[in-house]
């Protein structure tokens, strides 16, 4: 089954860019455009997400605390590209989800029940 078929009425209602956009579990989701089901992302798009972002967060940390210390070493360009480093781990938690989400795992009804009908 394609991951870009809605899982609730079996059209294929999504594409990369609009899969990607859905967000997760405990995002909103987006709206199937042929039933009117707001879907997300599942489980495996969730955990993947949820283990990277902390990946990420504890890469920059690392980064933060590790780089002083190696002046003079042979890891001394962690030093000198620390800040980017850094930019570039804040930049890979939002870009590479979304590209994940994109190409990659089945999509599930959302659960959050919209007050707004
Ligand atoms: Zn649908």
């Amino acid at each position: 089954m394609s991951i870009y078929k809605c899982p609730n009425c079996g059209e294929k209602a999504f594409n990369p860019l609009t899969k990607a956009m859905a967000g997760q579990l405990n995002s909103p989701g987006k709206v199937c455009m042929h039933c009117g089901r707001r879907i997300v992302n599942g489980k495996g798009a969730t955990i993947f997400n949820a283990i990277f972002s902390v990946l990420a967060f504890a890469g920059i940390v690392i980064t933060y605390l590790y780089a002083p210390n190696t002046r003079g070493t042979s890891y001394e360009w962690i030093a000198d590209y620390e800040l980017l480093i850094g930019i570039g781990l804040l930049l890979a938690k939002f870009i590479v989800p979304r590209l994940v989400n994109a190409f990659f795992f089945k999509m599930t009804p959302a659960i959050r029940i919209d007050p707004v009908k």
